[in-house]
């Protein structure tokens, strides 16, 4: 029976995409104005943060340093002319990124009400993001009294999704055992196989049209989680 869900964020209740995408190309535009590379500065960006922040997870290095690394990397690649000598300078160049970021955080339009729809169950989040940031904005983009704890890779004693785990550290969190947490996400390794693997239900929402894993439940809206509740006999 399942009694708790937990939502990925970035991507799932909120659009980390769109508005990330429109504050590195901000602050790109800010630095050089008529940059001939303007228009591949999100894809840059975003294809830096896998790697970034896969080393942050993994231990070798700080969350900070994996933002400094990033802001370095996408500099030299476009060759901007921004002072990166000292870490100081770089913390500045990024907490500018951060701002335009910032301005950017909205939920996606599904989010609220599909969240208010769901109020027998407990919900929270199951975020690969950092604590404290990842609190803001889910009070920042409304949801905050929608949902319940916030948890994190980091919160966990340092396991991210997919290591097991970071599936079982938060279902313990919850008090509950992990065959009555439903996990709902938009990745399909971090939110759809990883959980599965330990026994933990999970639900892949797949904002983009992709192919979809075999034997998945997969809703392209999160209206679509209370069809994919009635429909389990598990569900009560
Ligand atoms: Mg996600």
């Amino acid at each position: 029976m399942i009694t708790a869900i937990l939502f990925d964020l970035d991507g799932t209740l909120f659009d980390h995409r769109a508005a990330a995408d429109t504050a590195i190309t901000g602050w790109v535009s800010r630095h050089a104005p008529a940059h001939p590379r303007l228009g591949e500065a999100a894809a840059l960006w975003e294809s830096l943060e896998i790697p970034h922040l896969a080393a942050w997870h993994a231990g070798e290095c700080s969350w900070q340093e994996q933002r400094r690394r990033r802001v370095r990397a996408l500099c030299a690649e476009l060759e901007l002319d921004v002072p990166l000598g000292a870490d100081a300078a770089v913390d500045t160049a990024f907490a500018d990124y951060a701002e335009l970021y910032r301005q950017g955080w909205v939920a996606y339009p599904d989010a609220a009400g599909a969240l208010a729809g769901l109020a027998e169950f407990r919900l929270g989040v199951l975020t690969n993001g950092a604590q404290r940031p990842q609190e803001e904005k889910v009070r920042a983009i409304g949801l905050g009294g929608l949902l319940g704890p916030v948890l994190t890779g980091e919160s966990l004693g340092g396991h991210f999704k997919p290591a097991p785990a970071c599936y079982t550290g938060a279902a313990a969190a919850l008090g509950l055992p992990p065959e009555q947490v439903l996990l709902v996400g938009d990745d399909v390794d971090k939110d759809v196989t990883g959980p599965a693997a330990i026994g933990m239900p999970s639900v892949w929402l797949d904002r983009l049209g992709t192919p979809p894993p075999p034997g998945f439940p997969r809703i392209t809206t999160l209206h679509g989680l209370r069809d994919v509740l009635a429909a389990d006999p598990a569900h009560p």
